[in-house]
């Protein structure tokens, strides 16, 4: 029987366990943290996340689909807030029936955790923060000295890995390697459930405040509560404009919040200590290949492919890379001879999805200036409104967010390809109408079908 390790105990590597067990695979699972269903869970680190239909397939395959969807809010669209408060919902798609998933992250973390121990097969290992790892021998050293060999290591350590590192650093011959940052970085904010229990603004929505150079978003929680995250750059980018570095104290953050989201700040009574008692993140985009090193070690996940928030698809990509491996160790191939062939995994498997973690990662970079810039641009509004008619009324439509979303069957390098196309044909359409109903949708359909 094979025996894997598992470097990172997050989303991917704890679904990964699951994966790996159910085909009869031992496991190991060495994680930095300890263990959080015996811990408060850290600040700051996306307290929810969207969870749509590509992670919705892979949870599926492992049976546990509707039981995290029953602890879901769902999210219909996308509610503008304007700054004098005016709201408007824009659709995620058409079609009844598709929409976006707010699951805590700690409880799909903890839920994953909880499945895999069921299997003999899986044992965690807590507090066991990986330093080193030799990529020739499969050697992994942990900080306190403890050191792990495995034929075949599977690395799920998010976007600072430490695996990767160390095929960047001599571990695998050209190893190609970039990490850009964003400007803009991240804190999480918190609106709380109302005195009697009730959600302080519109349940199922993505809130979003755009404002151009930067914007706010809050997402819903089972409990009542939403988690707002402000995205703005770190530093000001052009002269009185907003950033991290001049919101310093109590004053220019009231002032900050007070200006550009009244609305909400009305709603965040603890703003002000939230705002200092939580990190400002970064983020930024990390892309690397190879993804072996030969048959004894992988990245999967963030290790691999970190890419920024604002298509909600980090973990769903995570997600369907554990599906698409698991997918490949069912090809005989796989396991010809009798043994697994890993080093003929990892390379199918790199081959496979590589151009669509490409795919992913420009799609959500621009899906950043769309959230911030375009949400409140008239042309912008109507696309929107144009493609949700068009899914409303021709069953086979999708358009580029729904392709992404909701179509787990298109590899995202295909639904960037069409939607890429869509997208500047529809623009320039409501660009030279006032109105979307002066539009007339078969013709819209039948240039689309043309593309
Ligand atoms: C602000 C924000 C919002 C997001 N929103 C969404 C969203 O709405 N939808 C979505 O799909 N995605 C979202 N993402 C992306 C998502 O969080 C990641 O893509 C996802 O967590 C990747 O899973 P992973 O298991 O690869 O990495 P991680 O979840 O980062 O897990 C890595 C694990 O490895 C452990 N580890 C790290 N280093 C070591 C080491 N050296 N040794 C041992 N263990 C180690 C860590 O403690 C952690 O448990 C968001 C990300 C951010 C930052």
């Amino acid at each position: 029987m094979s025996r894997i390790v598992i470097i990172g105990a997050g989303l991917a590597g704890s679904l990964l366990a699951i994966y790996l067990a159910k085909r009869g695979i031992t496991v190991d699972v060495y994680e930095a943290r300890g263990d959080m269903r015996l811990q408060e869970v850290e600040a700051g680190r996306s307290i929810n996340l969207a969870l749509s239909d590509r992670g919705i397939v892979a949870l599926r395959e492992i049976g546990m689909d509707e039981y995290m969807l029953a602890e879901a809010v769902p999210m219909q669209g996308r509610m503008i807030h304007t700054v004098s408060g005016e709201t408007k919902l824009l659709p995620y798609s058409g079609r009844h029936g598709e929409y976006i998933n707010s699951v805590s992250r700690a409880g799909l973390n903890i839920a994953l955790m909880n499945e895999a121990d069921k299997y003999d097969g899986v044992t965690f290992h807590f507090n066991q923060r990986c330093v080193y790892f030799d990529c020739a021998s499969g050697e992994a050293k942990f900080s306190n000295g403890v050191r792990v060999k495995s034929d075949t290591v599977i690395a799920t350590d998010g976007a600072g890995s430490a695996v990767r590192n160390a095929m960047l650093h001599g571990g695998v011959e050209r190893f190609d390697f970039s990490q850009v940052w964003l400007e803009h970085g991240y804190k999480e904010l918190h609106i709380p459930v109302g005195t009697d229990g009730s959600f302080q603004l519109e349940k199922n929505a993505l809130h979003i405040w755009p404002r151009n150079k930067f914007m706010m978003i809050a997402l819903p929680n089972f409990d009542g509560s939403f988690t707002c995250t402000l995205f703005l750059a770190h530093k000001p980018q052009d002269e009185g404009g907003a950033a991290f570095l001049q919101l310093v104290d109590e004053a220019s953050v009231v002032d900050f919040f007070g200006r550009e989201f009244p609305d909400a700040t009305k709603l965040m009574p603890t703003l002000v200590e939230d705002f200092f008692a939580n990190p400002t993140g970064n983020l930024g985009t990390v892309k690397c290949f190879p993804w072996n090193a030969g048959g004894n070690a992988l990245l999967l996940g963030d290790s691999a492919h970190a890419v920024v928030p604002f298509y909600g698809q980090g973990m769903n990509c995570a997600f369907e890379d554990v599906r698409v491996l698991g997918q490949i160790l069912s090809e005989p191939p796989a396991s010809a001879g009798g043994n697994l062939d890993w080093h003929w995994v990892f390379e199918k498997y790199g081959e496979l999805r590589k151009v669509n973690t490409d795919a992913i990662a420009a799609m959500a970079e621009e899906n950043f200036y769309e959230m911030r810039d375009a949400v409140a641009d008239p042309v912008f509004v109507r696309k929107r409104e144009l493609e949700t008619k068009l899914e409303q009324t021709f069953p086979d439509y999708f358009s580029k967010y729904s392709m992404v979303t909701f179509r787990e069957d298109l590899p995202y390098s295909v639904a960037k390809a069409k939607g890429n196309a869509q997208d500047a044909l529809l623009m320039k359409l409501c660009a030279e109408v006032e109105n979307v109903s002066d539009l007339n949708l078969d013709d819209v359909l039948a240039t689309v079908k043309n593309l």
